[in-house]
């Protein structure tokens, strides 16, 4: 069902909004994990050393040393998240979902919705956020903003940083290996926003979510069959792929993200 009408009041009508954000939104904000055309050029040290083609094959790899580790990752980080300003169709959705009850579930690890001015404590960063970092001992010593670390390696000065508890080196807090700590806050706030919102009017609103973040795609899916007020709208499945039970309350639209967004924000007509 492709009527916009419809979403744009099931919009309107929702006590709660859950959007669920994946690798196509980074993308869309200009993170392309996948994309090899322009990385074997931009980080051609990288590329050449240790056979890589794009910024996933990259962050995969046990580099030399923890300079280089950090040496890639804040240009990296520099480039996509330091330099990142957000597109139109961000700041459409920040619209959309201005006044409202919302939560955002993201595997994007960009830091893309807290510097689009969404509300920090509205947001748990699934596979976490690259602008911090943990540290590597294999034991939870916290997580600290890395965006200075960043800005000594881009000018040049870089040094690695070390964990305050135990010395060990830290690295970019995502799960690149066996010991991730998710944000445990967000994720106890994202679990409570669903459980408050369970008998309410909640629209979840699926921006890009594909194989690469299945926790952010069937889950959300079986809670919407479960709660009869919920609706389901999906950017990126079509309408035969969404649950027979859910199809009165659901769209599957498969259309691109700017698109999607730019029709169910329309006011007028
Ligand atoms: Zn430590």
């Amino acid at each position: 069902m492709k009527d916009f009408k419809q979403i744009q009041k099931w919009l309107a009508e929702a006590d709660a909004v859950i959007v669920t954000a994946g690798n196509g939104f980074a993308q869309m904000e200009g993170l392309d994990m996948f994309e090899d055309a322009a990385f074997p050029i931009e980080y051609q040290a990288v590329s050449k050393k240790y056979h890589v083609k794009t910024i996933a094959d990259a962050l995969d790899k046990n580099f030399d040393s923890w300079d280089e580790k950090w040496q890639f990752w804040s240009q990296l980080i520099n480039e996509y998240s330091v330099e990142y300003e957000p597109s139109k169709a961000m700041k459409q959705l920040k619209e959309l979902l201005n006044g409202k009850n919302y939560f955002i579930a993201t595997s994007a690890f960009g830091h893309f919705f807290e510097t689009a001015g969404f509300e920090q404590e509205k947001i748990f960063d699934v596979f976490g956020d690259w602008t911090r970092m943990q540290c590597s001992s294999g034991l939870n010593h916290g997580t600290y903003s890395d965006l200075s670390v960043v800005k000594r390696y881009i000018n040049g000065q870089g040094e690695i940083p070390r964990c305050e508890d135990c010395d060990s080196p830290m690295e970019i807090h995502m799960p690149l290996n066996a010991h991730f700590f998710p944000d445990e806050d967000a994720n106890t706030r994202f679990r409570w926003f669903l459980t408050r919102n369970q008998t309410k009017k909640v629209v979840v609103l699926e921006l890009g979510v594909d194989p690469t973040s299945p926790q952010l795609l069937d889950p959300m899916v079986k809670l919407v069959e479960q709660f009869k007020d919920w609706h389901y709208v999906a950017a990126d499945l079509s309408q035969d792929e969404l649950p027979d039970n859910i199809q009165k309350r659901s769209a599957g639209l498969g259309m691109a993200l700017p698109e999607v967004i730019e029709k169910i924000s329309k006011n007028e007509g």
